[in-house]
């Protein structure tokens, strides 16, 4: 089996992704806060983790994804301060938390089918999962992390292995820069420790509220995805995928977490792709004037342009979105539909089939390109290679349809504009011969016939030194 190469997170090298059992992969995401709409650079990170689920299934992987719905718990600030975002939604719409939480869940599988993304195998709402929190923090309070204050529970992460190992950065390094007007929580043990059930907190208001061993409350953000996580997948993670601001606090938290219940290594794999950002900085959905797929398409852009977009860059170097770049992606995808479109239409006109030989040798090859660390451009540049390629139009066929199965961009969705012409100029073609014999045999008047018979056809001559050519009017 093909194995796939991968930046980790935590170890800080691209390294093959090791599967815990082999031919199988669980691999969890971070869902979205449906407080609001995603914004485009939500679903940069989206994007970039589908492709990575259709690349592990195209190399033969059994896939077992997950994520969840973050509909309670996530405060304005990733620590535990703020307050909860869905409340946040509610109150600035007018309706109740639900309502918000349904409206843009809605929203959000919305926008990712119309940029191909595939809907992870396993979806659940962190309000639908409240036993699993439970369950999850009585084995903390157990195995001795957990503790009550102030009403409380809190992780002890002082009692956690090796609490920052995932930022590769010390704890006195992330305190640089905290806000100096981020109140400190003085229940809890340690500056780093967080809350796993909120009872007793600043905002009394917070709609969505359970029963718990520690009193009426609700879930903290972090303990969402251990439990839904370890539920669902199992305790062995292979990888686990998030926006790099998931680093620190929310998968360092995760981790901590994770292993004290489980007593053992939990996740060998941390994919995090970088931001997309305006020219502005961040991109953020608490700023206002979100741009999201809606408004690109108000705007006339087809999703799949950003798609492409996304494609074309590394997903670990930051990508700052303009008008001016997704026009060039729109012009190239364009262009890309209209040429395979010429190659499908060709290809069905002399109805042969691909040689799967090297349809195989093409997709093992894609497999390689584009599983070392996700290289999704040099997988277009391999699609534009084959496209080029001098082979049979029925194999390019079957090898960009392999390689849209990972792409998703709907490559064989394009119209062959190319043919059509190509039928109208072959008689055009053919009057530029009789237009040369004429100028040979000085007979100018012939000549300027025809050169007005190929503008009333909609094409200009434009002689060069390699002879006359057609150009559209
Ligand atoms: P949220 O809905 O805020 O929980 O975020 C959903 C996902 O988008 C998370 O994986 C975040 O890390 C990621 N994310 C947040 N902002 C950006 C951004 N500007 N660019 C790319 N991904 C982002
Ligand atoms: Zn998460």
């Amino acid at each position: 089996m093909y194995k796939i190469k991968l930046y980790n997170t935590a170890t800080r090298t691209v390294e093959p992704v090791e599967t815990h059992e082999p031919g199988k992969l669980t691999f969890y995401t971070c869902g979205p806060t449906v407080y609001h709409y995603a914004h485009i650079g939500n679903l940069r990170t989206y994007i970039m983790e589908d492709v990575l689920e259709k690349l592990f299934t195209l190399a033969g992987y059994e896939v077992k994804r997950a994520m969840n719905i973050t509909d309670v718990g996530h405060l304005t600030s990733d620590a535990d301060t703020g307050a909860d975002k869905m409340l946040e939604g509610a109150r600035r719409e007018g309706k109740t938390a639900m309502e918000i939480a349904e409206f843009y869940t809605k929203a959000f599988f919305d926008d990712c089918e119309k940029l191909n993304i595939k809907k992870p195998g396993i979806v659940v709402p962190a309000t639908g999962c409240i036993d699993d929190f439970i369950k999850l923090i009585s084995i903390l309070f157990e195995k001795g992390y957990a503790y009550q204050a102030g009403g409380n529970v809190y992780f002890d992460t002082s009692k956690a292995k090796d609490y920052y190992r995932l930022t590769g950065h010390s704890a006195d390094d992330l305190m640089v820069g905290v806000r100096d007007d981020v109140t400190e929580d003085s229940n809890k043990r340690n500056k780093s420790d967080f809350v796993l059930w909120f009872t007793e907190s600043k905002f009394g208001e917070q709609e969505l509220r359970w029963d718990s061993p520690w009193g009426y409350g609700y879930p903290g953000w972090h303990i969402e995805c251990s439990a839904i996580s370890l539920a669902n997948l199992g305790e062995y993670l292979d990888i686990h995928a998030g926006g790099v601001d998931n680093i620190f606090p929310h998968h360092t938290n995760e981790i901590a977490q994770s292993e004290a219940a489980l007593g053992h290594e939990w996740c060998g794999h941390w994919f995090h792709p970088r931001h997309l950002n305006d020219k502005s900085g961040k991109m953020s959905k608490s700023k206002g004037g979100i741009l999201t797929v809606s408004v690109l398409e108000e705007k006339g852009y087809k999703p799949l342009a950003y798609r492409l977009f996304c494609l074309q860059s590394h997903y670990l170097k930051q990508l700052v979105f303009s008008y001016e770049s997704l026009d060039n992606a729109e012009s190239a995808y364009d262009k890309l539909l209209s040429r395979i479109a010429n190659i499908k239409a060709r290809a069905d006109r002399e109805n042969a089939a691909a040689d799967p030989e090297k349809v195989n040798e093409y997709k093992e090859r894609f497999i390689e390109t584009v599983g070392d660390d996700l290289n999704t451009s040099m997988g277009l540049t391999l699609l534009y290679e084959v496209i080029k390629a001098d082979m049979d139009d029925a194999t390019k066929i079957g090898i960009i349809k392999v390689f849209d199965s990972v792409l998703s961009l709907d490559l064989l969705s394009g119209k062959a504009e190319e043919e059509e012409e190509a039928g109208d100029t072959a008689h055009l073609e053919e009057l530029l011969l009789k237009r040369a014999e004429a100028k040979k045999n000085r007979d100018w008047a012939t000549a300027d016939a025809i050169r007005d018979e190929v503008k009333a056809a909609g094409y200009m001559i434009v002689d060069t030194p390699e002879g006359a050519k057609l150009k559209k009017l």
